[in-house]
């Protein structure tokens, strides 16, 4: 059995983001196993709209050498109403930020899956198919399928969503992000985001749209839950492993990064708890993203054509307060969407 002082399970932006980290805080002994590679591995990071605000760039210091162009409007559409929202963003080629923070990190990267994981006295015993490891510190940041969540926390998401992406060739506006509302899906939406030379990244529900002429497709796993606890022991989970991403606009690449980097933070202070009360405190987890969720899924498309109403003419805080005051009963839905919009991804 191979011994580490710090164990990642997972190579993705929670898992590098950690190992990018603890390197520059100078912890060493750290072992990342991440079980894809080559092709197949960038296929799976590409499944995605790859937007993320500049503000949570800021937050990750992600540099401009991984980004695409540059967002500078979000639109959102529903029931013929279209509201343009000024935003600041960017849409990143994820893979060249994986490469990007694997080249910043002294953590030894072992192509492995991992089968299992369990307590051992302090330490962790964690089994793949090429052998076993002993670790004191162990980050799940294994993804929404996270076997270290299954077999340390035994917690499973809510709500599992299949996302289709497709990449076409479409013209489009080059820095607006595109939010196509689908009231006879829930409130689910398509995507439609920009991702330069001519090419759309559009995604859905798996089922509820269907896209001509991509040259390229892939589906991808959402996850939605609650996590009481993201630590257990010296065990933290990351990112979505941990449901991390936002309920109402699935933004979940910021905090993934965000998360790698505060679990780091934690182990070199050698304070776990301060991961913890990071999430409890962190208002991108706050419950009310999902209340809100759970209130217009169960919308008819009426009651969609109704609470958009009030924007018509174009979105404005003041028309927000209208809204709040006209509908209190639904003023944690205007309230969540637009905190998704200014803070969830
Ligand atoms: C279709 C789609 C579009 C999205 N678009 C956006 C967007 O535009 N903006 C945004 O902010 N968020 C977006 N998200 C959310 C975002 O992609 C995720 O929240 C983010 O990728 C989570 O990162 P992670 O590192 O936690 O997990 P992942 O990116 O899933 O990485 C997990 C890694 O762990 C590895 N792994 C898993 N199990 C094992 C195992 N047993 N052994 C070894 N390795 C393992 C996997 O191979 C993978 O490399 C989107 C999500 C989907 C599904």
């Amino acid at each position: 059995m191979e011994e580490c002082n710090v164990l990642i399970v997972g190579g993705g932006l929670a898992g590098f983001s950690a190992a990018k980290r603890l390197t520059e805080l100078g912890v060493r002994d750290v072992v990342l196993i991440e079980r894809m590679s080559g092709e197949h591995y960038e296929h799976y990071h590409h499944i995605c709209g790859q937007a993320i605000s500049e503000r949570m760039s800021a937050m990750c210091q992600i540099d401009d050498s991984s980004t695409i162009c540059k967002i500078d409007a979000l639109k959102m559409e529903c029931c013929g109403t279209e509201v343009r929202i000024p935003v600041k963003g960017r849409i990143i080629d994820r893979v060249k930020l994986l490469e990007s923070m694997r080249g910043r990190t002294d953590a030894r990267v072992v192509k492995d899956s991992v089968l299992s994981v369990r307590k051992d006295g302090d330490s962790f015993v964690v089994a793949c198919t090429g052998g076993e490891y002993r670790c004191r510190y162990l980050i799940g940041a294994d993804g929404a399928f996270s076997v270290v969540r299954k077999c340390l926390f035994g917690t499973e998401p809510d709500i599992r969503m299949p996302l289709v992406n497709n990449i076409v060739r479409a013209d489009g506006e080059p820095g607006a992000i595109i939010f196509h509302v689908q009231p006879e899906m829930g409130g689910r939406y398509r995507w439609d985001f920009p991702i330069g030379e001519g090419l759309r990244s559009i995604g859905y529900v798996n089922g509820a749209w269907e896209q001509d002429g991509s040259v390229d497709k892939g589906i991808r796993f959402a996850v939605i839950g609650r996590m009481g606890k993201v630590t257990k022991g010296n065990c933290c989970l990351a990112g979505d492993s941990a449901f991390m991403a936002n309920p109402i606009c699935y933004g979940g690449i910021g905090t993934s990064l965000l998360a790698g980097r505060r679990v780091a933070e934690a182990i070199a202070k050698g304070n776990i708890s301060s991961y913890q009360k990071w999430y409890d405190g962190d208002a991108a987890f706050n419950p009310h993203f999902r209340q809100a969720l759970d209130t217009f899924s169960g919308w008819d498309g009426t009651q969609f054509a109704d609470s958009i109403a009030p924007f018509r003419k174009g979105y404005s805080l003041l028309r927000g307060g209208y809204a709040i005051l006209r509908r209190p009963r639904w003023a944690n839905v205007y309230f969540s969407i637009w905190m998704a919009v200014r803070r969830g991804w």
